[in-house]
């Protein structure tokens, strides 16, 4: 039988140990930091976001638990090339999937390998680990500079 939960982890256990589009960007259209108190997750997240508003690069420094990079790394693999309005949507779709009941499906088709963070909903108190990027590249995105899980 196909192991979805087995697959999820690898994904995690992957992006934490070998993270994509680590480091700083410069220079950068957009940038903010990030930090998650009840963890200690903190992140530094770079965009370039050209005039027709879509994403070109996405970078990000930090340090923070496994889920936390895991769902930064994944992030940034899954905004490349988007648009601003687009980035919204994910965010929406994945905070949904982090917060709806334990028996519904994620929705791979939109998501991508961003499910692998699905499992967080049985966790609460990891839930911000894995949305802090998403809320650092918001308030990038929103020209604040500083973003904090609470
Ligand atoms: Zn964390």
């Amino acid at each position: 039988m196909f192991d979805l939960k087995s697959l999820y982890q690898q994904v995690i256990v992957d992006h934490n140990k070998s993270p994509r589009n680590f480091g700083k960007l410069e220079p950068c259209s957009h940038d903010a930091e990030g930090y998650n108190p009840l963890c200690g997750d903190q992140l530094h997240l770079y965009l370039n976001i050209d005039n027709d508003g879509i994403i070109q690069q996405v970078r990000f420094e930090g340090e923070g638990c496994a889920i936390s990079t895991a769902s930064a790394s994944l992030m940034t693999q899954s905004l490349i090339g988007k648009s601003v309005d687009a980035f919204k949507q994910l965010f929406a779709q994945f905070h949904h999937m982090t917060t709806c009941d334990l028996d519904e499906e994620p929705d791979q088709a939109t998501l991508g390998k961003l499910a692998a963070l699905a499992g967080v909903r049985e966790f609460p108190s990891r839930i911000k680990c894995a949305t802090l990027c998403w809320h650092t590249a918001k308030a990038a995105i929103e020209g604040a500079t500083r973003a904090k899980t609470e």
